[in-house]
């Protein structure tokens, strides 16, 4: 069964970039006959603005994008993530870490680190140990792919007890039963942690594909921290097109006043993901 979900954090109003990701990830799935989930990755407060998420839902619903279950919630699974926290401490493939980001810039832990399974009387982060060396998967649009595992550890839960992104991912992945994740490629280089984790926690490997960015007039992705327009729920139809042409898809004439359902139908019966470009597209070539 195929299980696909997209997975925005609230930080902010969906735009073009993360409705190329949603909408993606919503052909996938419907291409294939699966499900597609939302989760709304709500595990770090001080960045969220109330009704971003909201928002979110909102924006995703003017866009016809339905998913087939109820809403998850990252902020309700603190109790999930505390026991993969206590798993990994348990089996000793995860560390108590006192070290300032200054500490661990000079490439080594500070020598009063605890570096021990014990919580310490201080603040302390948990951080797993990385595979090492690197990381090989078949990727669903980029192919054969082999990046270096990273830093010597990453965090799993942060000195403030936030838990960390890779480890409220992994483990909802799981718990969602999701099977394919498609996402994009400025995530590509968390997918080392996310495999480790897997495998640290014994949970199935999901099919990963890693979609092309779309980039603004400076080259940058779009994104909040690059001031991405919100999108406009009046222009649902053309933020959909835009992006199925970011995708290489088949578009209808534009005079087929199809509607935001119709087109959504067209682009799941003729959804072919070998189109897809692997190179970042500039969202200036994408006429409205
Ligand atoms: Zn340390």
């Amino acid at each position: 069964m195929y299980v696909g979900r997209f997975a925005p954090s609230p930080t902010g109003p969906l735009h073009l970039g993360s409705l190329l990701t949603a909408l993606s990830s919503y052909l996938f799935a419907r291409s294939a006959g699966g499900e597609w989930l939302l989760r709304i990755e709500d595990i770090d407060p001080p960045r969220e603005p109330p009704d971003a998420a909201l928002a979110i839902l909102d924006s995703l619903q003017a866009h016809g994008l339905e998913h087939s279950r109820p809403v998850l919630w990252q902020s309700t699974r603190g109790s999930a993530y505390a026991a993969a926290v206590q798993q990994l401490l348990a089996t000793g493939q995860a560390f108590h870490c006192t070290c300032s980001r200054q500490d661990l810039a000079a490439g080594q832990h500070a020598g009063r680190c605890p570096r021990s399974i014990h919580p310490p009387s201080e603040p302390a982060a948990v951080r797993v140990r990385s595979a090492g060396g690197s990381i090989s998967f078949d990727d669903g649009i980029l192919g054969r792919v082999t990046i270096p595992a990273g830093e010597d550890s990453f965090v799993v839960q942060r000195k403030d007890g936030l838990y960390a992104y890779h480890l409220a991912v992994v483990v909802d992945d799981a718990f969602q039963e999701v099977s394919d994740i498609v996402r994009g490629r400025d995530l590509l280089d968390s997918t080392p942690c996310h495999l480790r984790l897997q495998e640290l926690l014994d949970l199935p490997r999901p099919q990963y594909a890693h979609l092309p960015l779309l980039l603004n007039d400076d080259g940058h992705k779009l994104s909040k921290q690059t001031h991405a327009t919100a999108l406009d729920p009046d222009r649902a139809e053309s933020n959909l097109r835009r992006c199925l042409r970011a995708l290489g898809q088949e578009l209808p004439p534009d005079e087929a006043g199809l509607g935001v359902a119709g087109l959504l139908d067209f682009a799941a019966a003729r959804w072919d993901s070998t189109r897809i470009p692997r190179n970042d597209i500039p969202e200036a070539t994408l006429p409205f």
